[in-house]
């Protein structure tokens, strides 16, 4: 058994400190081994170098600078697959998608993106004998698409309770940008508080970002928010081992005349930061094609599903 650690044994940290460590939802060395210093400077309100300092403290004490290729894998061990609804699409994204990392699908307007994301709001909280995880769900709504009655609709098809589904999933809608920052630290809470949380969604994580930051000048100060709030995602997805799923609009660009002349906005930065990325767009008849792009161990690839009343799956309705 590795012994537990308190935030006082870090050096230099005091009971003031701790307190405000705490407070901030730094509430154990996991939690603050993985925030970068800046992020951790300005939560407790000390220079970037004590910030970096206590980070690396925590870092040695948690031996998470280093780790041998065993303890490699028995933390990837932990990672949950959750069920898309579709054969296909989980074999895509080799078994579902993943706790411990972001997925983020883009794609036009009416390519699948919220339905997939009410269906794993639903299937994320199968046992886990059904590819689910056993977990709440947390829907983070921008665009105001989040329907309980597809939700009832869906569970109700796997074989769950309505209202129980509904019970299991916390939706706050974001209303610009620095509101859908702020209900991070609503979602620090309850993961603070021990609400089983395996599934994150922001949909979409870009419309607010892409209206309010405008024209050139705001540019890097956009990316720079939106890089900040995947990061956190990612953060949050790795200490309590749980799924990211983000959607993102894609915008033409009249610049590009061969090849897909969409774009997911947010550039190279959402890119790098997501573990896998989903590309959907319409099929033949009715289908959807989902493509996989830069998977880190996956081959690029595509394959096809349908969104039926009953919610994703391999067969047409
Ligand atoms: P996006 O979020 O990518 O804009 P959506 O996920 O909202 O797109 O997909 C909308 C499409 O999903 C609709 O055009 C329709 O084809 C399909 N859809 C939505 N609800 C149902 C339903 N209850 N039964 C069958 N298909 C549905
Ligand atoms: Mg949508």
């Amino acid at each position: 058994m590795e012994k537990e650690y308190k935030l006082k044994d870090l050096p230099g940290v005091g009971s003031t400190l701790a307190k405000k460590l705490e407070e901030a939802g730094f509430t154990d060395l996991m939690a603050i081994a993985v925030t970068p210093p800046l992020e951790l400077a300005e939560a407790i309100d000390v220079s970037e170098n004590v910030a970096r300092k206590i980070i690396n403290a925590a870092r040695k004490f948690l031996r998470l600078d280093l780790e041998t290729g065993l303890e490699y894998e028995k933390r990837r061990k932990e990672i949950i697959k959750i069920t898309t609804g579709s054969k296909n699409l989980d074999v895509l994204l080799g078994g579902g998608i993943e706790t411990k990392a972001l997925t983020e699908a883009y794609g036009a307007f009416g390519s699948g993106k919220t339905q997939l994301a009410l269906q794993l709001c639903v299937n994320v909280q199968l046992p886990q004998e059904e590819n689910g995880a056993n977990g709440k769900a947390i829907f983070i709504d921008t665009e105001g698409t989040f329907r309980p009655e597809r939700i009832k609709q869906i569970a109700l098809a796997k074989g769950l309770n309505a209202e129980e589904a509904l019970k299991n999933i916390f939706v706050a809608r974001a209303f610009n940008s620095d509101h859908q920052i702020l209900l991070l630290d609503k979602i620090k809470e309850l993961l603070a508080k021990g609400e089983p949380i395996k599934l994150i969604v922001v949909d979409s994580l870009t419309s607010h970002f892409r209206a309010e930051y405008i024209g050139r000048g705001t540019l890097a100060d956009r990316q720079q928010k939106l890089n900040r709030y995947i990061h956190t995602l990612l953060r949050l997805a790795e200490q309590y081992n749980l799924a990211v799923y983000v959607t993102n609009q894609v915008m033409a660009r009249p610049d590009i005349l061969f090849g897909d002349p969409t774009q997911a906005i947010g550039g190279h930065i959402v890119g790098h930061a997501s573990t896998y990325r989903l590309y959907l767009r319409k099929g033949k008849k009715n289908s959807r094609v989902a493509k996989l792009i830069d998977s880190p161990n996956l081959p690029d690839n595509e394959t096809i599903f349908f969104i039926t009343t009953y919610g994703i799956s391999d067969k047409e309705e």
